[in-house]
Protein backbone atom coordinates (compact mmCIF):
# COMPACT_ATOMS: atom_id res chain seq x y z
CA UNK A 1 0.00 0.00 0.00
CA UNK A 2 1.55 3.52 -0.99
CA UNK A 3 2.52 5.73 2.18
CA UNK A 4 -0.24 8.08 1.44
CA UNK A 5 -3.17 5.48 0.91
CA UNK A 6 -2.24 4.08 4.09
CA UNK A 7 -2.30 7.44 5.98
CA UNK A 8 -5.61 8.24 4.91
CA UNK A 9 -7.05 4.21 5.46
CA UNK A 10 -6.06 4.51 9.25
CA UNK A 11 -7.28 8.38 9.51
CA UNK A 12 -10.66 6.98 8.34
CA UNK A 13 -10.46 3.96 10.74
CA UNK A 14 -9.99 6.52 13.40
CA UNK A 15 -12.84 8.74 13.37
CA UNK A 16 -14.59 5.57 13.04
CA UNK A 17 -13.23 3.65 16.10
CA UNK A 18 -13.77 6.69 17.84
CA UNK A 19 -17.81 7.34 17.06
CA UNK A 20 -18.36 3.49 18.16
CA UNK A 21 -16.37 4.55 21.39
CA UNK A 22 -18.55 7.71 22.57
CA UNK A 23 -20.03 5.73 25.16
CA UNK A 24 -16.99 3.77 26.50
CA UNK A 25 -15.27 7.42 27.00
CA UNK A 26 -17.68 8.69 28.74
CA UNK A 27 -17.34 5.79 31.57
CA UNK A 28 -13.72 6.61 31.93
CA UNK A 29 -14.46 10.55 32.08
CA UNK A 30 -17.10 9.46 34.91
CA UNK A 31 -14.42 7.65 36.70
CA UNK A 32 -12.51 10.62 36.34
CA UNK A 33 -14.63 12.70 37.56
CA UNK A 34 -15.48 10.91 40.89
CA UNK A 35 -11.59 10.50 41.43
CA UNK A 36 -11.25 13.90 41.09
CA UNK A 37 -13.96 15.22 43.10
CA UNK A 38 -12.42 12.85 46.07
CA UNK A 39 -9.13 14.57 45.69
CA UNK A 40 -10.41 18.29 45.50
CA UNK A 41 -12.11 17.47 48.66
CA UNK A 42 -8.88 16.29 50.15
CA UNK A 43 -6.95 19.31 49.26
CA UNK A 44 -10.02 21.16 50.72
CA UNK A 45 -10.19 19.43 53.48
CA UNK A 46 -6.29 20.10 54.40
CA UNK A 47 -6.27 23.87 52.89
CA UNK A 48 -3.68 23.18 50.80
CA UNK A 49 -1.85 26.81 49.59
CA UNK A 50 1.00 27.83 48.35
CA UNK A 51 3.05 27.22 51.40
CA UNK A 52 2.51 23.86 50.85
CA UNK A 53 4.74 24.02 47.79
CA UNK A 54 8.01 25.63 49.11
CA UNK A 55 10.53 22.84 50.37
CA UNK A 56 12.78 22.27 53.13
CA UNK A 57 16.40 21.38 53.63
CA UNK A 58 18.85 19.31 56.37
CA UNK A 59 16.65 17.42 58.70
CA UNK A 60 13.37 18.51 57.23
CA UNK A 61 11.88 18.07 60.62
CA UNK A 62 8.08 19.51 60.71
CA UNK A 63 8.23 20.18 56.55
CA UNK A 64 4.77 21.36 56.24
CA UNK A 65 4.71 20.61 52.19
CA UNK A 66 5.44 16.84 52.86
CA UNK A 67 3.61 16.21 55.97
CA UNK A 68 0.49 17.80 54.18
CA UNK A 69 0.49 15.85 51.21
CA UNK A 70 0.97 12.71 52.73
CA UNK A 71 -2.21 13.65 54.79
CA UNK A 72 -3.99 14.36 51.49
CA UNK A 73 -2.46 10.79 50.37
CA UNK A 74 -4.06 9.08 52.77
CA UNK A 75 -7.38 10.44 53.01
CA UNK A 76 -7.68 9.91 49.21
CA UNK A 77 -6.71 6.42 49.67
CA UNK A 78 -9.12 6.04 52.04
CA UNK A 79 -6.58 5.04 54.33
CA UNK A 80 -5.27 6.01 58.47
CA UNK A 81 -1.57 7.10 57.15
CA UNK A 82 0.84 7.32 53.98
CA UNK A 83 4.12 7.63 53.26
CA UNK A 84 5.11 9.77 50.00
CA UNK A 85 8.88 10.25 49.30
CA UNK A 86 10.93 11.26 46.63
CA UNK A 87 13.45 9.46 48.67
CA UNK A 88 11.66 6.07 47.35
CA UNK A 89 13.72 5.62 44.43
CA UNK A 90 10.63 3.80 42.24
CA UNK A 91 7.99 1.66 42.48
CA UNK A 92 10.01 -1.37 43.14
CA UNK A 93 11.54 0.46 46.38
CA UNK A 94 8.22 1.55 47.61
CA UNK A 95 6.54 -2.26 47.25
CA UNK A 96 9.96 -3.73 48.91
CA UNK A 97 9.88 -0.89 51.84
CA UNK A 98 5.63 -2.08 52.36
CA UNK A 99 6.88 -6.06 52.13
CA UNK A 100 9.59 -5.84 55.01
CA UNK A 101 6.74 -3.84 57.31
CA UNK A 102 4.14 -6.41 56.60
CA UNK A 103 5.75 -9.64 57.14
CA UNK A 104 7.05 -9.97 60.64
CA UNK A 105 10.62 -12.14 61.01
CA UNK A 106 10.90 -15.37 60.53
CA UNK A 107 7.24 -15.71 58.98
CA UNK A 108 5.37 -16.52 55.69
CA UNK A 109 5.00 -14.25 53.08
CA UNK A 110 1.70 -16.04 50.42
CA UNK A 111 1.81 -14.28 47.16
CA UNK A 112 -2.03 -15.06 46.10
CA UNK A 113 -1.17 -14.12 42.89
CA UNK A 114 1.35 -15.94 40.95
CA UNK A 115 5.01 -14.69 41.04
CA UNK A 116 5.26 -10.68 41.62
CA UNK A 117 6.96 -8.28 38.90
CA UNK A 118 10.59 -9.23 38.13
CA UNK A 119 12.21 -6.65 40.29
CA UNK A 120 9.67 -7.59 43.69
CA UNK A 121 11.34 -11.45 42.59
CA UNK A 122 15.01 -10.00 43.09
CA UNK A 123 13.51 -7.55 46.48
CA UNK A 124 11.64 -11.06 47.79
CA UNK A 125 14.81 -13.38 47.12
CA UNK A 126 13.38 -16.03 44.58
CA UNK A 127 15.26 -14.34 41.57
CA UNK A 128 19.04 -13.61 41.81
CA UNK A 129 20.79 -14.29 45.25
CA UNK A 130 21.18 -10.54 46.45
CA UNK A 131 22.37 -9.69 50.28
CA UNK A 132 19.74 -7.98 51.99
CA UNK A 133 16.05 -9.39 50.57
CA UNK A 134 13.32 -10.80 52.19
CA UNK A 135 14.44 -14.31 52.18
CA UNK A 136 18.01 -13.22 53.21
CA UNK A 137 16.33 -11.58 56.49
CA UNK A 138 15.17 -15.13 57.15
CA UNK A 139 11.54 -14.58 56.01
CA UNK A 140 9.71 -17.82 54.09
CA UNK A 141 8.29 -17.53 50.65
CA UNK A 142 5.13 -19.03 49.20
CA UNK A 143 2.96 -18.87 45.75
CA UNK A 144 -0.42 -19.53 44.83
CA UNK A 145 -0.82 -19.39 40.49
CA UNK A 146 -4.03 -17.86 39.60
CA UNK A 147 -6.84 -20.16 38.15
CA UNK A 148 -6.21 -20.89 34.12
CA UNK A 149 -8.60 -17.71 33.62
CA UNK A 150 -6.17 -15.51 35.44
CA UNK A 151 -8.52 -15.72 38.28
CA UNK A 152 -7.78 -15.81 42.41
CA UNK A 153 -8.20 -19.58 43.16
CA UNK A 154 -10.38 -18.60 46.34
CA UNK A 155 -10.51 -22.80 48.17
CA UNK A 156 -6.49 -22.73 46.94
CA UNK A 157 -6.14 -18.93 49.15
CA UNK A 158 -8.26 -19.67 51.91
CA UNK A 159 -6.46 -23.06 52.53
CA UNK A 160 -2.60 -21.27 52.38
CA UNK A 161 -3.33 -18.30 54.37
CA UNK A 162 -4.76 -21.00 57.01
CA UNK A 163 -1.09 -21.62 57.40
CA UNK A 164 -0.88 -19.17 60.88
CA UNK A 165 2.94 -18.67 60.08
CA UNK A 166 1.63 -16.90 57.41
CA UNK A 167 1.75 -13.00 58.33
CA UNK A 168 1.77 -11.10 54.72
CA UNK A 169 -0.79 -11.89 51.99
CA UNK A 170 0.88 -10.53 48.69
CA UNK A 171 -1.90 -9.11 45.50
CA UNK A 172 -0.50 -7.90 42.48
CA UNK A 173 -3.13 -5.47 41.08
CA UNK A 174 -1.90 -5.39 37.93
CA UNK A 175 -1.30 -7.62 35.02
CA UNK A 176 2.52 -6.40 34.50
CA UNK A 177 4.20 -8.68 31.98
CA UNK A 178 1.64 -11.43 32.39
CA UNK A 179 -0.86 -12.81 30.09
CA UNK A 180 -3.83 -12.25 33.05
CA UNK A 181 -6.18 -9.39 33.45
CA UNK A 182 -5.54 -7.45 35.71
CA UNK A 183 -7.54 -7.67 39.13
CA UNK A 184 -10.74 -5.38 40.02
CA UNK A 185 -10.73 -3.94 43.23
CA UNK A 186 -14.00 -5.76 43.54
CA UNK A 187 -12.33 -8.76 43.28
CA UNK A 188 -9.30 -7.66 45.60
CA UNK A 189 -12.21 -7.48 47.94
CA UNK A 190 -13.21 -11.04 47.39
CA UNK A 191 -10.11 -12.12 48.12
CA UNK A 192 -9.31 -10.13 51.67
CA UNK A 193 -12.58 -11.28 52.36
CA UNK A 194 -11.99 -14.86 52.07
CA UNK A 195 -7.96 -14.07 53.70
CA UNK A 196 -9.56 -12.24 56.77
CA UNK A 197 -11.96 -15.48 57.16
CA UNK A 198 -9.08 -17.92 57.79
CA UNK A 199 -6.52 -15.60 59.32
CA UNK A 200 -7.38 -12.72 60.56
CA UNK A 201 -3.84 -11.39 61.65
CA UNK A 202 -2.19 -11.52 58.43
CA UNK A 203 -1.36 -8.21 56.88
CA UNK A 204 -2.88 -8.08 52.93
CA UNK A 205 -0.63 -6.08 50.96
CA UNK A 206 -0.99 -4.83 46.83
CA UNK A 207 1.24 -4.05 44.63
CA UNK A 208 -0.91 -0.83 43.21
CA UNK A 209 1.41 0.09 40.40
CA UNK A 210 -0.81 1.31 37.07
CA UNK A 211 -3.89 0.94 38.98
CA UNK A 212 -3.96 3.75 41.19
CA UNK A 213 -7.40 5.94 39.85
CA UNK A 214 -8.73 3.29 37.11
CA UNK A 215 -11.65 2.64 39.09
CA UNK A 216 -13.65 5.05 41.91
CA UNK A 217 -12.04 2.61 44.56
CA UNK A 218 -8.45 1.67 45.87
CA UNK A 219 -7.39 -1.90 47.23
CA UNK A 220 -7.98 0.18 51.10
CA UNK A 221 -11.09 0.79 50.47
CA UNK A 222 -12.18 -2.56 50.50
CA UNK A 223 -9.64 -3.72 52.94
CA UNK A 224 -6.28 -4.14 52.19
CA UNK A 225 -3.52 -2.94 54.89
CA UNK A 226 -1.47 -1.54 52.80
CA UNK A 227 -0.91 -0.26 49.05
CA UNK A 228 2.21 0.94 47.65
CA UNK A 229 2.76 2.07 43.86
CA UNK A 230 5.30 4.73 42.07
CA UNK A 231 4.55 8.33 41.81
CA UNK A 232 5.98 8.29 37.82
CA UNK A 233 3.41 6.14 36.96
CA UNK A 234 -0.55 7.24 37.85
CA UNK A 235 -0.72 8.95 41.02
CA UNK A 236 1.81 11.60 39.83
CA UNK A 237 0.07 12.88 37.18
CA UNK A 238 2.86 12.92 34.41
CA UNK A 239 4.71 15.97 36.94
CA UNK A 240 5.80 14.30 39.75
CA UNK A 241 9.80 13.72 38.94
CA UNK A 242 9.84 10.85 40.77
CA UNK A 243 9.18 8.90 44.13
CA UNK A 244 6.89 6.35 45.37
CA UNK A 245 4.11 5.93 48.06
CA UNK A 246 3.17 3.55 50.85
CA UNK A 247 -0.67 3.68 52.08
CA UNK A 248 -2.61 2.05 55.00
CA UNK A 249 -2.63 0.91 58.49
CA UNK A 250 -1.01 3.50 60.77
CA UNK A 251 1.38 0.89 62.61
CA UNK A 252 2.59 -0.47 58.91
CA UNK A 253 2.85 2.66 57.46
CA UNK A 254 5.24 3.59 60.79
CA UNK A 255 7.30 0.30 60.35
CA UNK A 256 7.70 1.38 56.60
CA UNK A 257 9.36 4.94 57.41
CA UNK A 258 11.34 2.78 59.74
CA UNK A 259 12.41 0.65 57.17
CA UNK A 260 12.99 3.72 54.76
CA UNK A 261 15.14 5.58 57.02
CA UNK A 262 15.92 4.71 60.49
CA UNK A 263 14.15 3.18 63.53
CA UNK A 264 12.75 5.69 65.80
CA UNK A 265 13.27 8.45 63.12
CA UNK A 266 10.90 7.03 60.67
CA UNK A 267 8.72 9.52 58.78
CA UNK A 268 9.65 12.79 60.58
CA UNK A 269 12.69 13.67 58.32
CA UNK A 270 13.45 13.91 55.00
CA UNK A 271 13.49 17.31 53.26
CA UNK A 272 13.72 18.36 49.85
CA UNK A 273 14.73 22.15 48.79
CA UNK A 274 13.15 22.08 45.28
CA UNK A 275 9.61 22.28 46.57
CA UNK A 276 6.37 20.06 46.43
CA UNK A 277 4.47 22.11 44.30
CA UNK A 278 4.81 19.04 40.83
CA UNK A 279 3.86 16.20 43.45
CA UNK A 280 0.38 18.65 44.08
CA UNK A 281 -0.35 19.46 40.92
CA UNK A 282 0.76 15.92 39.97
CA UNK A 283 -1.75 14.12 42.10
CA UNK A 284 -4.18 16.77 41.40
CA UNK A 285 -4.52 15.95 37.70
CA UNK A 286 -3.62 12.20 38.13
CA UNK A 287 -7.07 10.70 37.82
CA UNK A 288 -7.72 12.70 34.66
CA UNK A 289 -4.00 12.03 33.37
CA UNK A 290 -4.93 8.60 34.04
CA UNK A 291 -8.36 8.72 32.32
CA UNK A 292 -6.26 9.77 29.11
CA UNK A 293 -4.12 7.01 29.40
CA UNK A 294 -7.49 4.37 29.50
CA UNK A 295 -8.86 6.22 26.22
CA UNK A 296 -5.14 6.20 24.57
CA UNK A 297 -5.14 1.73 25.95
CA UNK A 298 -8.46 1.84 24.50
CA UNK A 299 -8.24 3.74 21.32
CA UNK A 300 -5.29 1.30 20.81
CA UNK A 301 -7.30 -2.03 21.71
CA UNK A 302 -10.25 -1.14 19.18
CA UNK A 303 -8.19 0.25 15.99
CA UNK A 304 -5.49 -2.59 16.22
CA UNK A 305 -8.43 -4.78 16.84
CA UNK A 306 -10.04 -3.67 13.37
CA UNK A 307 -7.11 -4.24 11.50
CA UNK A 308 -7.72 -7.95 12.28
CA UNK A 309 -4.84 -7.88 15.57
CA UNK A 310 -5.94 -9.73 18.77
CA UNK A 311 -5.73 -7.47 21.68
CA UNK A 312 -6.25 -8.13 25.67
CA UNK A 313 -8.17 -6.47 27.28
CA UNK A 314 -10.51 -6.07 24.21
CA UNK A 315 -12.85 -2.84 24.09
CA UNK A 316 -15.45 -3.31 26.26
CA UNK A 317 -13.41 -5.52 28.79
CA UNK A 318 -13.20 -3.80 32.50
CA UNK A 319 -10.13 -2.19 33.37
CA UNK A 320 -8.23 -2.00 36.33
CA UNK A 321 -4.83 -0.89 35.22
CA UNK A 322 -3.76 1.38 32.40
CA UNK A 323 -1.46 -1.97 30.49
CA UNK A 324 -3.11 -2.82 26.78
CA UNK A 325 -1.50 -6.24 24.65
CA UNK A 326 -1.56 -6.05 21.46
CA UNK A 327 -0.70 -9.58 19.83
CA UNK A 328 1.59 -8.67 17.01
CA UNK A 329 2.80 -12.32 15.68
CA UNK A 330 6.23 -11.26 14.31
CA UNK A 331 9.42 -9.89 15.51
CA UNK A 332 9.26 -7.69 12.33
CA UNK A 333 5.47 -6.41 13.22
CA UNK A 334 6.93 -5.99 16.88
CA UNK A 335 9.93 -3.81 15.40
CA UNK A 336 7.62 -1.84 13.35
CA UNK A 337 5.20 -1.13 16.22
CA UNK A 338 7.84 0.44 18.41
CA UNK A 339 9.25 2.25 15.86
CA UNK A 340 5.70 4.10 15.30
CA UNK A 341 5.32 4.56 18.90
CA UNK A 342 8.35 6.10 19.34
CA UNK A 343 8.13 8.16 16.45
CA UNK A 344 5.02 9.37 18.09
CA UNK A 345 6.66 10.70 21.47
CA UNK A 346 7.28 14.43 22.41
CA UNK A 347 10.88 13.56 23.50
CA UNK A 348 13.67 10.99 21.41
CA UNK A 349 11.09 11.15 18.77
CA UNK A 350 14.22 10.36 16.32
CA UNK A 351 15.71 7.13 17.98
CA UNK A 352 15.12 3.80 16.77
CA UNK A 353 14.28 1.25 19.40
CA UNK A 354 16.19 -2.26 19.01
CA UNK A 355 15.90 -5.27 20.67
CA UNK A 356 18.49 -5.58 23.65
CA UNK A 357 19.64 -8.06 26.33
CA UNK A 358 17.81 -6.82 28.73
CA UNK A 359 18.91 -7.99 32.52
CA UNK A 360 16.40 -10.59 34.15
CA UNK A 361 14.51 -11.49 31.04
CA UNK A 362 15.13 -14.58 29.18
CA UNK A 363 15.15 -13.24 25.57
CA UNK A 364 15.57 -9.87 24.29
CA UNK A 365 13.57 -6.96 24.55
CA UNK A 366 12.57 -3.90 22.59
CA UNK A 367 11.20 -0.70 24.08
CA UNK A 368 9.60 2.27 22.78
CA UNK A 369 9.53 5.85 25.49
CA UNK A 370 10.10 9.12 24.73
CA UNK A 371 9.20 10.82 28.01
CA UNK A 372 9.77 13.84 29.56
CA UNK A 373 10.25 12.53 33.17
CA UNK A 374 13.18 10.04 32.44
CA UNK A 375 11.34 6.49 31.85
CA UNK A 376 7.85 7.43 33.32
CA UNK A 377 5.44 5.18 31.93
CA UNK A 378 2.36 6.67 32.48
CA UNK A 379 3.77 8.83 29.38
CA UNK A 380 3.10 6.97 26.15
CA UNK A 381 5.80 3.82 26.18
CA UNK A 382 5.45 0.33 24.62
CA UNK A 383 7.79 -2.67 25.02
CA UNK A 384 7.31 -6.26 24.24
CA UNK A 385 9.57 -9.64 24.76
CA UNK A 386 11.15 -10.80 21.55
CA UNK A 387 9.17 -13.80 20.93
CA UNK A 388 5.86 -15.60 20.62
CA UNK A 389 3.40 -14.22 20.25
CA UNK A 390 5.11 -11.30 20.03
CA UNK A 391 3.40 -9.23 21.78
CA UNK A 392 3.58 -5.47 22.59
CA UNK A 393 2.61 -4.15 26.19
CA UNK A 394 1.23 -0.32 25.74
CA UNK A 395 0.90 2.00 28.35
CA UNK A 396 0.63 5.96 29.08
CA UNK A 397 -0.18 8.97 27.73
CA UNK A 398 -0.54 12.05 29.52
CA UNK A 399 -3.07 13.73 27.02
CA UNK A 400 -5.52 11.12 24.89
CA UNK A 401 -4.91 13.29 21.81
CA UNK A 402 -1.26 12.71 21.92
CA UNK A 403 -1.86 8.95 22.72
CA UNK A 404 -4.23 8.45 19.72
CA UNK A 405 -1.35 9.89 17.28
CA UNK A 406 1.33 7.63 18.64
CA UNK A 407 -0.97 4.58 18.27
CA UNK A 408 -1.75 6.07 14.63
CA UNK A 409 1.31 6.29 13.74
CA UNK A 410 2.41 2.89 15.32
CA UNK A 411 -0.24 1.72 12.71
CA UNK A 412 1.19 3.48 9.98
CA UNK A 413 4.41 2.29 10.42
CA UNK A 414 3.32 -1.22 10.51
CA UNK A 415 1.14 -1.07 7.10
CA UNK A 416 3.64 1.11 5.02
C1 LIG B 1 6.08 -0.83 37.44
C2 LIG B 1 5.72 -1.92 38.35
C3 LIG B 1 6.43 -2.16 39.53
C4 LIG B 1 7.61 -1.36 39.99
O1 LIG B 1 8.38 -0.88 38.98
P1 LIG B 1 9.40 0.34 39.09
O2 LIG B 1 9.94 0.36 37.72
O3 LIG B 1 10.38 -0.01 40.12
O4 LIG B 1 8.65 1.58 39.43
C5 LIG B 1 5.99 -3.17 40.34
N1 LIG B 1 4.91 -3.91 40.03
C6 LIG B 1 4.19 -3.70 38.90
C7 LIG B 1 2.99 -4.54 38.62
C8 LIG B 1 4.57 -2.69 38.03
O5 LIG B 1 3.86 -2.46 36.94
Amino acid sequence: MSHASSAGRIEILAKEVEIKLRDRFAEIDEVSTVNTRRVMSAFHEFAVSAACFSGSSGYGYDDKGRDTFEKIFARVFGTQSALVRLGLVNGTHAITTALFAATAPGTTLLSVTGAPYDTIRSAIGTQGDYPGSLIYYGTKYAQLALTDEGLPDFPAIEKAAGDENVSCVFIQRSRGYCDRPALSVAQIGQMVESVRRINPKANILVDNCYGEFTEVLEPTHVGADLVAGSLIKNPGGGLAPTGGYVAGRKDLVDKAAYRLTSPGIGGECGSYEGGYRSLYQGFFTAPHVTAQALKTAVFSAALFGELGFKTAPGVDDPRSDIIQIIELGSPERLRRFCRGIQKGTPVDSFATPEPWPMPGYDCDVIMAAGSFVQGASIELSADGPMKEPYRAYLQGGITYESGKIGIMMAAHEMMD
